[in-house]
């Protein structure tokens, strides 16, 4: 048998590569690309089918309507107001301004992943409306999910977010309370590792404060936190608050967590 000349030894590992480059571009191949693609571009996205109760705590016009807000309301274990006017930070900025802007941001991710958003409230000038109100919008539309967005006035020299979920109120929130402890813990991860702020020094256990003094936390009947993002009065936070790019990876990381609790506890409406 001839040897192989020099030369087309050579070449060969040329040839061979070039073949199975060749490979890779076949028609065939090319197809199955396609059609995958084109299967993801067929399949609904993420949420379709989900509803997600989004609740901006306060609202601009509160503090010119206490009359209005400081009204006692049941929440199942007694009676709170209507509602607050909420804390700001030490230089003026509001935290009903803060929850609207986060909220707003996180309406937008949501609905582009095909979740149907429902706002407690969709200005910032308002007055209320009341804890009552804001929980049975979720309520009565059986939303998959709701969460709660707010700014704390902690102490000065406390810092971090923290998330309040529901303790048991009997005959109300019996069967949401766990479902919203894994809400919270999912919040709980997305905020530290998307947003980055870590969770609070001087509150809760690892970000988690179960609560039974929260109107709309005792009268939900889905699962449902209220999100603390962080303290307006430590002047860290603060900074934090002030900057459209935190509130922007603030409201990814809410979407992110409410997405990752929906994708593992809940099927679409
Ligand atoms: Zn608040």
């Amino acid at each position: 048998m001839r040897q192989p000349s020099p030369l087309t030894l050579l070449l060969l590992p040329i040839l061979l590569v070039t073949t199975l480059g060749g490979c890779q571009l076949e028609p065939g191949e090319a197809g199955v690309r396609q059609q995958a693609h084109s299967a993801d571009a067929d399949e609904p996205p993420p949420l379709a089918g989900f509803t997600v109760a989004i609740d901006p705590g306060h609202n601009g016009g509160n503090l010119d309507a206490p009359e209005v807000i400081e009204e006692l309301v049941d929440v199942g274990n007694g009676e709170k107001p209507c509602d607050t006017t909420g804390t700001n930070t030490d230089d003026g900025y509001f935290e009903h301004e803060f929850n609207f802007d986060v909220a707003t941001r996180l309406s937008t991710l949501l609905t582009s992943e095909g979740a149907t958003v429902l706002l407690t409230r969709t200005d910032d000038t308002g007055v209320g409306p009341c804890i009552t109100e804001r929980t049975a919008l979720a309520n009565d539309a059986e939303a998959s999910v709701s969460v709660s967005i707010h700014a704390d006035g902690g102490p000065p020299d406390g810092s971090g977010f923290h998330i309040m979920e529901p303790m048991k109120i009997a005959g109300h929130n019996d069967d949401v309370v766990a479902p919203s402890h894994e809400l919270a813990l999912a919040l709980a991860g997305t905020i530290e590792t998307v947003a980055g702020m870590p969770p609070a020094d001087y509150i809760g256990t690892d970000g988690i404060n179960p609560r039974s003094d929260m109107g709309g936390l005792n009268l939900t009947t889905v699962p449902k936190v209220m999100v603390e993002c962080g303290n307006m009065r430590n002047s860290h936070d603060a900074t934090l608050h002030r900057d459209p790019e935190f509130r922007q990876s603030l409201a990814q990381a809410l979407a992110d967590g409410i997405t990752e609790f929906l994708e593992a506890t809940a099927t679409p409406d």
